[in-house]
């Protein structure tokens, strides 16, 4: 005992079993310790840091021992904070603030929870577009709404294809109405069809001699032998090792049908890179011309005749359009014209 001071074995010993017989005097020792504890634990700093450290120790240990009190302590902390949350808006923001820091930290850093994160709005979203009416409408006024604003020049175009084939699907539509010709609508569908699966896998084969991007049905595989026979032009041979002898990867190399004739021929291919044929850049300032500019300043002058590809079902104005016969390229002096515009202001007669 801590307040009987050098208590003699015998008195100890009686004390003790009269504290474990009489409950009287045990409540009564109880209550003398407690508030002798009380007093001590308010008067002195040292013994009520003692105390303050013991009871955190036993605390720790009861909490890491003990499972059912640990279960206790977190049911109880648990409805204090929310109590807290609910009654102290103070703590209440801070909470929502921390929270939403967190929330927005992990989205950042961690992709995962991102993509989670983002699964969870879209289905969440979708699942309020087919449930909710009143919010499916609003939902698609506000789409319409900045359809309409967007002013880019992106969106001005997608627009417009969007309507040019909308077009096209109702005279399609139209013709199948009136005329009702099956044979139609299915060789469309055919040439579709044939058209998908060509274009499958995308332009991924390079020709060796003329470097374009090529589909597979335009290329074919490149065998050396084939185009090295004897008496061949030494412009060939000199074309094909500058251009295929670099190429040493191990992969299939493709050659477009249009070189690989041109070879066979023994002629040399019209678009090789060897010919150094490329589009060079625009200058700035004649990036922004209009039609009649172009016309006025164009050092060559295109003469073509012009075809709808598609037979007069559609409007001339949506149908494709191809070149049919020979190119005719016809050189304009514009140097006069170059040097007087713009005219100046004394010759402009305003
Ligand atoms: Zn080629």
């Amino acid at each position: 005992m801590v307040l009987r001071k050098k208590p003699s074995s015998r008195s100890k010993k009686f004390y003790q079993n009269k504290y474990k017989t009489n409950i009287a005097f045990r409540d009564k020792e109880k209550k003398r310790i407690n508030s002798y504890v009380s007093m001590k634990y308010h008067t002195s700093l040292n013994t009520r840091e003692k105390i303050k450290s013991q009871s955190k120790i036993y605390y720790f240990n009861k909490y890491r021992d003990n499972s059912n009190f640990r279960n206790r302590v977190k049911t109880q902390s648990k409805i204090t904070i929310l109590n807290k949350y609910h009654s102290n808006s103070n703590f209440r923001d801070k909470v929502k603030t921390q929270s939403k820091i967190t929330i927005l930290n992990k989205y950042h850093t961690n992709s995962n929870f991102r993509n989670k994160y983002k699964a969870r709005m879209k289905t969440e979203v979708l699942k309020k577009y087919y449930t909710n009416n009143s919010i499916r409408l609003k939902m698609i006024q506000t789409a319409l709404n900045s359809y309409h604003t967007n002013k880019t020049v992106t969106t001005q175009k997608s627009r417009q294809l969007y309507n040019q084939r909308r077009r096209i699907l109702k005279k399609y539509s139209n013709i199948e109405n009136h005329k009702s010709i099956i044979k139609h609508s299915s060789l469309y569908i055919d040439k579709l069809k044939q058209f998908r699966k060509i274009i499958q896998e995308g332009p991924d084969y390079v020709c060796i001699s003329c470097a374009l991007a090529l589909f597979r049905n335009q290329v074919i595989p490149f065998i050396k032998e084939k185009y090295s026979k004897e008496g061949i032009l030494s412009q060939i041979e000199k074309h094909i090792q500058v251009n295929f002898n670099n190429n040493s990867s191990m992969q299939q190399q493709w050659i477009c049908r249009l070189c690989s004739d041109k070879m066979k021929k023994q002629q040399l291919p019209a678009r090789p890179i060897s010919n150094k044929l490329e589009v060079c850049k625009i200058p700035s300032e004649l990036k922004r011309l209009n039609n009649l500019e172009k016309h006025l300043t164009a050092l060559r002058l295109p003469f073509m005749k012009i075809v709808n590809l598609t037979s007069g079902k559609l409007s001339s104005r949506l149908s494709q359009k191809g070149t049919k016969g020979p190119l005719h390229c016809v050189p304009s002096d514009v140097q006069e014209t170059v040097t007087t515009l713009p005219r100046p202001v004394d010759k402009s007669m305003m």
